[in-house]
């Protein structure tokens, strides 16, 4: 699904260059749940952003589905970025002036897909992440969990093979984070490959398999035995 071969990225401002990646190896198999954790500052956003084509390498291979990711203009990266990866950020990312449903909407219209079709999945999708009834409230009236969980509808609406989340639990409290974990969980065992940063490691067990970061180089990546998030939800 996804291979990734000695990936380098540096950020230069100015007369200095910060060597970010160091030369990452790894890959990610259909159907995996993988935690990418480390500090802050290990490089774990940019190389979640460079999978998620919002960023490119500067040395390295990145295959996608078979596909190399490489000097794809803008309208050839929207295409694969729509057909294969959804995104949830630690912030939402929600549109505060539009509905839950409205925001869940927003990708098919990009995909030039009908209203009516548009409704229908969206609202098929917040039903999939326990938020039916939430379909006409707004962001500022929705709590954070639940505003995640419509971030999460959003990703899931276009149907990507892989789903890549930035700390999606980062701006949680402790019993909202392992609701989200469980939901998570639910999705990858429904065949969703999933893409956690995390810096906590209770919830990078909760993944199977944990690559961890240090200065831009991967020092450790190992299976681990999930522990089930639903045993600490109601
Ligand atoms: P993490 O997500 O693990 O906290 P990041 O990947 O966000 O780490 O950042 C790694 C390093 O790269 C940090 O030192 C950060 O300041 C720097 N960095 C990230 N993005 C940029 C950018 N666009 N321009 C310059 N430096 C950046
Ligand atoms: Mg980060």
């Amino acid at each position: 699904m996804i291979e990734i071969k000695d990936l380098h990225k540096s950020y230069t401002m100015g007369k200095s260059t910060l060597h970010v990646l160091k030369g990452i190896n790894f890959s990610v198999a259909e159907g995996e749940m993988v935690a990418i954790m480390g500090s802050s500052g290990s490089g774990k956003s940019t190389l979640l952003n460079i999978l998620g084509m919002l960023d490119v390498a500067n040395e390295g291979t990145y295959n996608l589905d078979g596909k190399i990711i490489k000097d794809l203009d803008e309208t050839k990266a929207a295409v694969y970025r729509n057909k294969f990866l959804g995104f949830v950020f630690q912030s939402f990312n929600l549109i505060s002036y539009k509905t839950a449903l409205e925001n869940v909407m927003l990708p098919l219209y990009y995909q030039k897909i009908a209203r009516k079709e548009r409704q229908k999945s969206a609202q098929k999708y917040l039903e999939h992440v326990g938020l039916g009834p939430w379909a006409t409230h707004q962001p500022n009236e929705l709590s954070g969990g639940q505003k995640q969980r419509v971030a999460i509808a959003r990703a899931l609406v276009s149907e990507p093979k892989v789903l890549l989340a930035d700390e999606p639990t980062g701006a949680l409290d402790t019993k909202t984070s392992y609701e989200l974990m469980d939901l998570l969980q639910k999705i990858n065992d429904a065949g969703k490959t999933l893409l956690i940063v995390t810096h906590e490691l209770d919830i990078a067990n909760m993944c199977k398999r944990i690559v961890h970061l240090r200065d831009g180089i991967i020092v450790e990546n190992k299976k681990v035995d999930q522990v089930k998030a639903s045993q600490y939800v109601e």
